[in-house]
């Protein structure tokens, strides 16, 4: 059986390679994280943890620490012009699923987990960009940062994005695929939009003209995000991209176009817009991977690097705080378990439940589609949203029973 791997390198600081060191020291495992930037990148707006995520984060110890620094809510409705309620759509529920929804600040909840790893003296070292594996052996695993400096860790986690370069070790021919657009946010007050007495927010209205959008954020909500999608041709590269989030006019005009096919809420929400508040998301995703782990096991991707995943049921963050959970849950019992057997169910246990979120993402969009599109549709495609499998998994149930498992069919 093979021996617990004395260290860990985590390759990216974002909310997985963060909340991955969080998990790895409660198991007592050591880690040291690699960021390329001086200081966490900051993409710039809120993100929607459900209680699939909130449940990890608990676990961690984290929760208690955000609940209060974000927007607590339960659903989101769809309505239509006139006002009228098409659907109800559950992001959390307190009695239901044991917790509400919460829209945080990346930047909030990025530096609550910095305090506790720096509380627990977890090292962090920035400015170290990740270039290349040099070796993988059967103990462990050598690399190369872009200022030529070399090391060497037991494991090497990337948790460095969507366009990972850890990736390319185990596939390097592999690009994202553009998923054909790109989500288009502000943040503006909320008094602004002067909403109908109980009118519920967040919400999304959907018209003949396309969806918008509106979520309240921080903890008394006297913030909301306000957003539309908008279809684009072809992906860019990251210059590219850069160029389209720094054209704050033409992003404020994107917002502002159409609104009056929308009610006057709308018309309120873009009529003053903060160019220090608006962030563009392009839309990427991952295709389905075969391994997240090269063939020795030694080096280790997860997250955006290993399934980045369409946007529409909220849940890119989320499904990677399963991830790396269950991933330190398992690196914990290495030893009485065997580590292949450990990431082999690791990365089967966590595919079917992205596949299952592609499933869902599909059953939402299809609900955002104009009734020529559906009609477009074959029959049968729009089927009942049931949530309880995505926002109540027993994670650590679903561990210790495999394990569990194991240790009986090799005691
Ligand atoms: C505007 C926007 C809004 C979003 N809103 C939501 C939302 O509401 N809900 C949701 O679930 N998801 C949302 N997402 C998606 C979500 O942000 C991602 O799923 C999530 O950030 C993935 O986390 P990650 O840690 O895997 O990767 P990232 O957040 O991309 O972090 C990767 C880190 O690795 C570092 N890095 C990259 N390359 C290297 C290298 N070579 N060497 C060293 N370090 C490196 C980067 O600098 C970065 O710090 C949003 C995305 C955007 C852009």
């Amino acid at each position: 059986m093979a021996s617990p791997p004395l260290n860990v390198a985590i390759i990216g600081a974002g909310l997985s390679g963060l909340s991955l060191a969080l998990a790895l020291h409660q198991q007592g495992i050591s880690c040291v994280l690699y960021e390329r930037n001086s200081a966490p990148l900051n993409i710039g707006g809120a993100v929607m943890l459900s209680p699939n995520a909130l449940k990890v984060l608990e676990a961690l110890l984290v929760y208690s620490r955000i609940k209060t620094k974000g927007y607590n809510f339960e659903t989101l409705e769809y309505r239509d012009v006139d006002g009228r309620l098409l659907e109800v759509y559950e992001f959390g529920g307190e009695e239901k699923y044991g917790y509400k929804a919460l829209r945080i600040y990346r930047t909030a909840l990025i530096e609550e987990l910095m305090v506790m790893l720096r509380e627990k003296g977890v090292n962090i070292v920035f400015g170290k960009k990740f270039v290349k594996v040099l070796e993988e052996t059967d103990e462990g695993v050598s690399w190369e940062f872009a200022d030529g400096t070399r090391e060497t860790a037991g494991l090497l986690v990337g948790t460095d994005g969507i366009h990972s370069a850890v990736r390319k070790y185990l596939y390097p021919d592999l690009k994202p695929t553009f998923a054909g657009g790109m989500g288009v946010t502000a943040a503006v007050p909320t008094e602004q939009l002067k909403l109908p007495l109980g009118y519920h927010i967040p919400v999304t209205i959907s018209t003949p003209h396309g969806s918008f959008v509106i979520a309240p954020q921080e903890f008394n909500g006297l913030e909301v995000l306000i957003g539309k999608q908008k279809r684009v041709a072809k992906g860019h590269d990251r210059a590219g991209w850069d160029a389209i989030s720094a054209d704050k006019e033409a992003l404020v005009k994107f917002l502002q176009q159409d609104t009056e096919h929308f009610p006057e809420l709308v018309q309120n929400a873009v009529s003053s817009i903060p160019h220090g508040k608006i962030n563009v998301w392009p839309f990427y995703i991952v295709p389905k991977l075969e391994r997240w782990t090269s063939e020795k096991r030694r080096v280790i991707i997860l997250g955006d690097g290993a399934h980045a995943i369409p946007p529409s049921a909220g849940q890119g963050i989320n499904q990677a705080f399963e991830d790396i959970y269950i991933f330190a849950l398992l690196l914990g019992q290495v030893g009485r378990v065997d580590m292949q057997d450990a990431l082999k169910f690791w990365q089967e246990y966590r595919q079917q439940r992205i596949e299952k979120v592609m499933e869902l993402n599909a059953q939402i969009e299809f609900r955002r589609m104009t009734e020529e599109e559906k009609a477009k549709m074959p029959a049968g495609s729009m089927k009942e949203i049931e949530l309880s499998w995505l926002y109540k998994p027993n994670l650590k149930a679903e561990v210790d029973s495999w394990i569990a498992a194991r240790t009986k069919l090799t005691a």
